[in-house]
């Protein structure tokens, strides 16, 4: 096989911003290209990005692969999946990494297809073994583990699930090389083009994987209807709304709000979790939570082994008492 070498990572950006989870990439890229000596190399796609050098020099990787333009300053995957197959096709990394976020999960099956390797997506964990990755992720509906590699075609290509992942650290100050990759796209030709964005305004959809606070709600909520009573409290603490398999089961919220094995894994400042018992299942989506608060009228269930502070009793009485106490103080503050 020719000489595929180093450990990139798609670094994806919101707002103007890095989103979170490219650090998690880049702490695990950092340990596998150390495992394989090769090098740790960021590829930055959009508009007005270059300021962001300075932000990975502090990150310790050795090269920045940049490809700044104003036709890339909203994500198209026509744009984005052909210049990083013309990118791997030219510099041929042994390894890329892509957020499980909805542009990592819709632009690197592209890749991987144009470029004829393997992906595996969702991955939990990460490894090297006789030099090839070894890539973790749930499988059956979250009842195993598998280990997959991808030993017979190159890049090894995985998509990662946010909040698994431990963060990069800041390092001492390097010069990473800086690979300018120039693109000619003429805007006119492009097959699909963004012409109006629309933002949400329903605090309570907010995504689960990205909120400082999560307030959730489980079977014990009883119905949709009730749900309002969790989704209130969110609005309040401008926090997110999850759920339990048994609460998305039963209809009374999308599948987008699952915490857990089989949903999202999340690591809040604050988990409030209603009328959720606690299981295993359950646990292992939330548990690395700074704080978590439990609201159960069972004063056995599982959940109080894992809080931080436990209320026992009818989350219809308590979540209504607690969401106007906070309105009170918010509005002092
Ligand atoms: C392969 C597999 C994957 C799975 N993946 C996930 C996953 O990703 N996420 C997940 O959550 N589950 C998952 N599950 C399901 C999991 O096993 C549980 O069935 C589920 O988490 C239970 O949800 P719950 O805690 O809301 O319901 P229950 O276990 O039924 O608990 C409801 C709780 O509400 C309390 N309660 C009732 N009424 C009130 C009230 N008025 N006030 C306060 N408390 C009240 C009860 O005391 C009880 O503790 C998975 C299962 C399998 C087999």
């Amino acid at each position: 096989m020719v000489d595929y070498r180093d450990v990139w990572v798609f670094v994806e950006f919101k707002k103007d911003n890095i989103r979170g989870i490219s650090f998690e990439l880049l702490g695990k890229a950092k340990e596998l290209a150390k495992k394989l000596n090769e090098k740790v190399c960021v590829i930055l796609i959009g508009n007005n990005i270059s300021k962001f050098k300075e932000t990975f020099s502090s990150h310790g990787i050795d090269k920045i692969y940049l490809c700044e333009n104003p036709v890339l300053g909203e994500y198209l995957t026509e744009t984005y999946s052909s210049i990083l197959v013309d990118l791997t096709q030219k510099y041929m990394p042994n390894i890329i990494l892509f957020p499980a976020t909805k542009i990592g999960k819709d632009l690197a099956p592209r890749v991987a297809c144009t470029l004829e390797t393997g992906l595996t997506a969702d991955c939990i964990d990460l490894d090297i073994q006789d030099g090839n990755l070894v890539q973790t992720r749930t499988v059956y509906g979250g009842n195993y583990l598998a280990d997959i590699i991808c030993s017979k075609t190159k890049p090894q290509m995985a998509t990662i699930r946010p909040n698994v992942m431990e963060r990069s650290e800041i390092t001492t100050k390097n010069q990473p090389e800086i690979i300018e990759f120039l693109i000619d796209i003429d805007p006119n030709q492009l097959q699909t083009k963004v012409t109006e964005k629309i933002e949400t305004t329903v605090s309570y959809v907010k995504p689960i994987d990205e909120a400082d606070i999560i307030v959730s709600g489980g079977r014990g909520i009883g119905s949709e209807e009730n749900f309002k009573i969790i989704n209130t409290l969110a609005e309040v603490l401008n926090a997110a709304v999850g759920a339990s398999r048994a609460a998305v089961e039963a209809g009374w919220v999308s599948k987008s709000c699952q915490v857990g094995q089989s949903g999202t894994v999340v690591c809040p400042n604050i988990y409030i979790a209603c009328g959720i018992s606690g299981t295993t299942q359950h646990l292992v989506g939330m548990k690395s939570s700074k704080k978590i608060i439990a609201i159960n009228k069972d004063p056995n269930a599982p959940i109080f082994e894992v809080c931080d502070y436990g209320i026992v009793g009818d989350y219809k009485i308590i979540v209504p008492m607690l969401t106007e106490a906070l309105k009170k103080k918010l509005s002092q503050d």
